[in-house]
Formats: structure tokens, C-alpha cells, sequence
């Protein structure tokens, strides 16, 4: 046992630890699928979901996170309102929340600035735009500075 346990240990290059804990509040199951595949992908992210805001505010208390992405359109209460209590809470006021909405026309910018989200993205976005989120908040996060400073017309920050 002891060898198989030191011999899988070798083989290992070194510690690939997530370094960015995602949580993503969406509803709508296929999208949260395809999301969870390209996380996985990427590899460095330990991706957390909830499809709705009563367990995404429940899952953020839990978990240590480094960024919130927040659908505006949500069952029962809405992002503005996830992104209230996540304000209103000590453990979870600081984790930076970048809004998901279905369509331009259901995103209100300057209410959505205000309330305090820290980017937006609208929905259809391509794979890239969603890396380019994730890359952007691996670079803040403090935990780690190997990657490249990456910038994308697609996401809009305030
Ligand atoms: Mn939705």
C-alpha cells in the first residue's frame, strides 16, 4: 500500500492546488454544465454552483471564496437582492460579485455599478470571455501572480 501510495507521489510535478474559488448562481442547468466543463478544464479553478439564491448565499458563507458570478434573472429572489445579502454579510461582503444577465436590455449598468457588482457579462458569451473573467481574477487574487495580465473587449469592467 505504502509503495503505491509514494510511487503515484513521484509521478506528481508539483502541487496543482485550485487557486481561484468560483461560485456561479445560474438556474439555467445546460449553461451551468458547459461552464463546469470549461472550468475543468482550466484546471486551477475549484469550481462551486447553486441554482438558486437561497443556496448560493448559503455555499458562499461556506466556502471560502476568492469570486461570485451572479445571474440577475433568478427564482425567488433576484441577483440584485443575492448581491444585498452578500454585501450585508462580514464573511461574504468582500468576495468581488461580476453580474450574468440574460440580455443587454435586462441590465440596468449604472444600477448594477452602484449596487456594488464589480463587472458584468452578458449572456451568450463565448468560452474566451468567461477565461478572460476568470484569468482577470487569478491576477488579483493575492494567492497567486503566474499569470499573464489578460485583457478582453468582450468583458466590460465599470
Ligand atoms: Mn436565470
Amino acid at each position: 500500500m505504502a509503495a503505491i501510495f509514494f510511487s503515484r507521489r513521484k509521478v506528481m510535478p508539483f502541487n496543482r492546488s485550485p487557486i481561484l474559488k468560483v461560485l456561479w448562481i445560474e438556474d439555467n442547468y445546460p449553461n451551468l454544465a458547459l461552464v463546469k466543463r470549461i472550468v475543468e478544464i482550466d484546471g486551477y479553478i475549484d469550481f462551486y454552483s447553486a441554482n438558486n439564491g437561497t443556496k448560493g448565499l448559503v455555499s458562499a458563507q461556506e466556502n471560502k471564496l476568492d469570486l461570485i458570478l451572479l445571474d440577475i434573472k433568478l427564482p425567488e429572489i433576484n441577483g440584485f437582492q443575492v448581491l444585498k445579502k452578500l454585501k450585508e454579510n462580514k464573511e461574504t461582503e468582500n468576495i468581488p460579485v461580476v453580474a450574468i444577465s440574460a440580455h443587454a436590455m435586462e441590465m440596468d449598468i449604472d444600477k448594477a455599478k452602484e449596487a456594488g457588482f464589480e463587472d458584468y457579462c452578458i449572456k451568450p458569451f463565448k468560452m474566451d470571455t468567461l477565461l478572460n473573467i476568470l484569468n482577470k481574477y487569478k491576477n488579483k487574487s493575492p494567492k497567486n501572480s503566474r499569470f499573464g495580465k489578460t485583457t478582453n473587449s468582450l468583458v466590460k469592467q465599470f
